[in-house]
């Protein structure tokens, strides 16, 4: 079994905020977990908050964390015609090889055109993680391979790691081989007092820590081995 932990590095639970908390407080956190569980993850970053964040990124780069690209701006791919979607790509690539030699991709919204996956493929990317199986249509979508680019879908929605042990830990035994999880950095702040929907604030900051470092523990318990998403991929 190997899991993939991945986080969606973005401003705070968009499009209802436009703050940064989760950036500049819920990340070093979140990195100090990783560190104290030896654990390597995937960041798929905005250009916005590495333009705006750089020693953060590279705080991420630093713990041997992979970087990957998460847009530039945070909107939705399916909003875009074809030459504002590749501009977007565009931006963000060229922004975030600056820290690291970025070749893996997740939309936001897990919102990505299939038509769109030559840009990626154009811009030298390996992977796309913009699927979930969670979604409908793609509950036993195993990865797969289109234009060149290996698409490695997310298993479950960040919510659901938040859940109480027992049912959340249900989902999990039923979870297919690779499992990716994915976090924000906001879920590791408390946003429980914020304008937004329960499924986002409920349990965040202190619980989401203690829920992650759980769930590592799971997976470890049953012989899991922990993979960046590019390792995933390059094993295909
Ligand atoms: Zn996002």
């Amino acid at each position: 079994m190997q899991v993939c932990i991945t986080v969606d590095m973005e401003h705070d639970c968009p499009p209802f905020l436009r703050t940064y908390r989760g950036v500049t407080q819920g990340t070093p956190r979140l990195l100090e977990l990783l560190s104290g569980e030896g654990v390597k993850a995937t960041f798929f970053t905005t250009g916005d908050v590495a333009r705006r964040f750089p020693d953060t990124i590279r705080s991420i780069v630093d713990g041997g964390h992979e970087l990957g690209c998460h847009g530039d701006s945070h909107r939705r791919f399916s909003a875009m015609d074809p030459t504002t979607a590749r501009q977007e790509l565009h931006d963000a690539t060229d922004v975030l090889r600056k820290f690291y030699p970025v070749a893996s991709f997740r939309a936001p919204n897990l919102d990505f055109p299939a038509s769109f996956l030559p840009f990626l493929r154009d811009l030298g990317y390996k992977v796309d993680s913009s699927e979930g199986r969670h979604k409908p249509g793609s509950f036993f979508k195993a990865p797969y391979t289109a234009e060149r680019v290996r698409r490695v879908p997310a298993s479950t929605a960040p919510s659901l790691v938040r859940l109480p042990r027992l049912i959340r830990e249900r989902f999990y035994a039923r979870m297919k081989d690779p499992v990716v999880f994915f976090f924000h950095p906001w879920e590791f702040v408390d946003v429980t007092r914020e304008p937004i929907p329960i499924d986002c604030r409920f349990r965040t900051g202190e619980p989401a820590l203690r829920t992650l470092r759980e769930t590592i523990g799971f997976y470890r318990g049953r012989g899991a081995t922990f993979r960046r998403m590019a390792e995933l991929a390059a094993q295909a």
